[in-house]
């Protein structure tokens, strides 16, 4: 089909549709129940049986089930089938870990995949782009990446960039008349938008002409390369540090058995329970529980309102010590009201809220009648027609579509009886040159009833005063002297002061057909007036960027607004401190990153910024060894996102490109977020420093009993079954739990986490070896008494040894909650870990005491008496620690 051929008419008749109505959602349901949705087909997933399998796909469960069969055939029957057992459980719940890891990574994959606009109904919707169905009427602006392959039938200074077509990196100019070209030739089809591409300039509308695998980019889909699931750091040292423990685990195991065999011990007793101690000690399931801990965490944090792009994003949120935050919708509430309007010689305010369009001037305190006043008619009616934003009314309800900065000004026009679309009868928009925050100004040509045609700018004060020529002042156009220069810039700093965000009008007749260029147009302009408008800060963030201060992170704010009103409103949220200092983005063109990095540190606000200069302010506090976190949200802003160790982009207001690049999206576009997300990076972080300590300790505990028992010449403490369930059962169930801890009181009260800090660091690594070695020592001993006692039997020692290892273990992963000591938490605050001790503790309880288990488990009636040995003994390793932490001062 050659669609780049057809005109408007014909477009619409082949595509079956309506440029006004767009699809009907019955119709569009039908479309997708027959083209099916609009994505292209991923490579294949793991299949379950596979991912099954390889839980046993592991060197030591080879040779374990080889000694369990063996051990078969010798006639231990009941041994060989429990070990069996407890192997094909730890392969389920391994499976099953793997398998939600897995399935939470893919949601979070769904949850940040970009939505389109598109026309449905009549009404302008935003779905997600799965759902375009061949037909569809969507609309785009620059940063969006085009759903589905389009027919263009408006563009606006539309380019596109398709280098994921076609290789080539310059953006491609776009327009909508019908041409001849080569169908098979993308790059010339300039009429037409791909699937996948990158919208970098203007805006435009298409109707959708193909989806899914039926696009440019499904046909080369089989070259696209698949992004690996990325290993967080952390991840990747732990597997670094696993490597090491199995060796570590392996030795251990070899010389308990040598030294057993030493001593006289079976010798295949021997090598199955060092087999059984080796799969025991080695912490095979700590990749998979790490994963559950992160992704377990990533979903507390949807919540909370932020998703994580980028796994390794969460840890770099505990080690973030700066905060560089959009003011404009992240601080404030971008919910924009214009209160004054002030144009040569007089100052007007406007009451009302929100868009409705109720509200009156008043000048001096008194109502004025706008008909009355040229210039403020004028200045109103102006900044309605250069605009690109819309106020719907819906059942009394007014709504805006687009940018509220342009909402504000519609509204104000709207007070004085100006609307939208009565307007636009009377003025034709012939070209629209879009905002971009690098020049700070829209402009849009317009030709009148008349046939007369002019320019009408807005954008920031300061720079639409330094093109301005001429200046109206008494309804006269004037040339622009000094005295109405200084003015002028003292109107604008003074409806900054008042924390008011600014924007300027500005005119220019045209004579003549030609269309000027942007730079022709937006000069020798004419300054009609400027417009204040309120944006009041969002209540949250200053009780959020107190916590951030404690936490030892400075917020920074970064802004396109005016400097007067970027320091007033920083003033009000307690941002900028009294000798805090505030640089303009002039200021920043002079200097390199390295000065700027010398005066970075006391730097609290950047104001009239550019997107080019956020990535100099990134890489200077980089410079100064910080870790910094960026917002942004428009195309230019990428490359700082990127360069920022946590880039954040925003949900609403966001752009696709930018949310691409970003490794955190905040859902509500709120600053407050930022800070929860950090607190949820610092809280994971801990969480798996504690069952990193929890398991350790526990398999260093393990191990040492054996090797002490075997030191001694004493019997075996535990049989191959014992270590094998307290591996699947103590060890397995609370370490989850801690993975899903609440933070301590006091997790942003501490400094951030510096990035090169290892996994032990700050004390971790004794506390794993201090306690292992207690919890070895008082098993042992447990052992021991009752061993000398009655040395005829045997299996009622190791039943003792076996219970106080377990409520060791489990008395000490209440410690692992708190890097001080138990007692600085409430124990029940954690009722998961409360359940997986419970369940352990029953677990335990069961072994001992059912009788049908008794042979297999190799336990027996444990008596009363005994009970209190094995508990005294089992806490004792938790006192003797607490007492030598609380006789440290911290
Ligand atoms: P920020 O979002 O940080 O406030 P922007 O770059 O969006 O910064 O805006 C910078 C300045 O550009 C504003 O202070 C305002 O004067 C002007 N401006 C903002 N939005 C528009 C717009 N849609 N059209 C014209 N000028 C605008
Ligand atoms: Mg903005």
């Amino acid at each position: 089909m050659n669609w780049h051929e057809l005109g408007q008419t014909d477009l619409v008749k082949t595509a079956n549709t309506s440029i006004e109505h767009g699809l009907s959602s019955k119709e569009a349901k039908k479309r997708l129940d027959l083209h099916g949705y609009n994505e292209l087909n991923e490579g294949k997933k793991t299949s379950s049986l596979a991912l099954f399998f390889s839980q046993f796909n592991d060197f030591m469960v080879f040779v374990l089930v080889a000694a369990t069969i063996i051990s078969g055939f010798l006639g231990e029957y009941v041994d060989a089938a429990a070990i069996i057992a407890i192997i094909l459980v730890n392969g389920i719940l391994g499976f099953f870990q793997e398998r939600r890891a897995e399935n939470s990574l893919q949601a979070l994959k769904e949850l940040s995949t970009p939505q389109t606009l598109v026309l449905r109904e009549k009404k302008w919707m935003k779905i997600q782009a799965r759902e375009l169905v061949p037909g569809d009427i969507i609309k785009f602006s620059s940063g969006d990446r085009i759903g589905a392959d389009i027919r263009l039938f408006d563009a606006k200074s539309l380019e596109i960039e398709e280098s994921a077509l076609t290789g080539e990196s310059v953006p491609v100019q776009k327009q909508y008349d019908p041409i001849q070209a080569n169908a098979e030739s993308l790059g010339d089809l300039v009429n037409m938008g791909f699937m996948g591409t990158l919208v970098t300039r203007g805006s435009g509308s298409g109707v959708v002409i193909g989806t899914g695998m039926n696009t440019a980019m499904g046909k080369i889909a089989h070259m696209l390369e698949e992004a690996g699931t990325q290993q967080t750091p952390l991840q990747g040292r732990l597997e670094q540090l696993g490597k090491i423990l199995i060796v570590i685990a392996l030795l251990l195991t070899v010389l308990v058995v040598s030294v057993g065999v030493l001593q006289g011990q079976n010798l295949f007793q021997m090598f199955l329970a060092g087999v059984s101690l080796a799969v025991a000690a080695i912490p095979e399931g700590l990749p998979a529980i790490v994963t559950v801990a992160l992704s377990l965490g990533v979903q507390r944090m949807i919540k909370q309102k932020s998703i994580v792009r980028k796994l390794p994003a969460v840890e770099t949120l505990g080690c973030a010590s700066i905060i560089c935050s959009d003011k404009t919708g992240t601080m404030t509430q971008n919910k924009m009201t214009v209160t004054h309007v002030w144009t040569c010689g007089s100052l007007w305010e406007v009451t009302g809220t929100g868009y409705e369009p109720e509200g009156e001037f008043t000048a001096n305190g008194r109502p004025v009648q706008v008909k009355q006043n040229k210039a403020l008619q004028q200045i109103l009616l102006f900044g309605a027609l250069c605009n690109s934003s819309a106020i719907v009314s819906e059942k009394g309800k007014y709504r805006l579509e687009g940018d509220p900065t342009e909402g504000a000004l519609l509204t104000a026009a709207s007070k004085a009886g100006f609307y939208s679309e009565k307007i636009k009868e009377q003025y034709k928009i012939i070209e629209e040159y879009p905002f971009d925050s690098a020049r700070k100004m829209m402009t849009v040509i317009v030709e009148d009833l008349q046939n007369k045609r002019f320019v009408i700018t807005k954008g920031a004060p300061d720079v639409l005063l330094k093109k301005s020529t001429c200046i109206l002042a008494n309804n006269k156009n004037e040339a622009m002297s000094k005295t109405r220069y200084e003015e002028a810039n003292t109107s604008i700093a003074d409806l900054a002061s008042r924390a008011l965000r600014t924007i300027a009008i500005a005119y220019k007749p045209l004579t003549g057909s030609e269309i000027p260029s942007v730079e022709q147009a937006e000069s020798g302009l004419t300054f009609f007036g400027i417009q204040g408008m309120m944006d009041p800060p969002r209540p949250e963030v200053k009780q959020a960027i107190k916590e951030c201060r404690e936490a030892g992170i400075k917020t920074v704010m970064i802004t396109g607004d005016h400097v007067i009103t970027a320091k007033a409103i920083a003033k009000k949220l307690n941002l900028l401190p009294n000798k805090g200092k505030v640089i303009e983005g002039q200021a920043l063109n002079k200097l390199s990153v390295e000065e700027l990095a010398e005066t970075v540190e006391d730097t609290y606000v950047f104001a009239r910024v550019t997107p080019e200069h956020k990535l100099k302010i990134v890489k200077a506090f980089q410079e100064k060894g910080h870790i910094v976190a960026m917002t942004g949200d428009g195309v230019n802003d990428a490359p700082a996102i990127k360069q920022a160790d946590i880039g954040i982009s925003m949900g609403i207001t966001g752009t696709d490109v930018a949310k691409e690049s970003s490794s955190l999206i905040l859902v509500d576009d709120n600053f407050a977020t930022i800070k929860s997300a950090i607190k949820e990076g610092r809280n994971i972080y801990e969480n798996i420093r504690k069952f990193v300590r929890y398991l350790l300790a526990s398999n260093v505990g393990e191990i040492l009993v054996m090797l002490f028992a075997m030191l001694l010449a004493l019997p075996l403490p535990l049989v191959p079954i014992q270590i094998l369930w307290v591996n699947l059962v103590t060890d397995g169930l609370p370490a989850m739990a801690l993975g899903m801890d609440q933070p301590e009181s006091d997790v942003m009260n501490r400094k951030p986490r510096h990035t090169k800090e290892g996994i032990f660091a700050r004390g971790l690594g004794w506390k794993v070896v201090s306690r292992g070695f207690l919890i070895g020592a008082v098993t042992l001993a447990a052992f021991m008494i009752i061993y000398y006692r009655n040395p005829d039997n045997l299996q009622y020692a190791q039943t003792i040894a076996f219970a106080t290892l377990v409520l060791a273990q489990l008395i000490h992963v209440f410690d692992c909650r708190s890097e001080r000591s138990i007692f600085h938490r409430n124990p029940f605050g954690n009722l998961y870990l409360i359940g997986a001790v419970l369940s352990s503790l029953l677990l335990m309880l069961v072994v001992i005491y059912y009788k049908p288990l008794q042979p297999v488990f190799h336990t027996m009636d444990i008596a009363a008496v005994d009970w209190l040995l094995v508990i005294g003994l089992s806490a004792i390793p938790t006192f003797l620690l607490a007492g030598s932490l609380l006789t440290r001062k911290n």
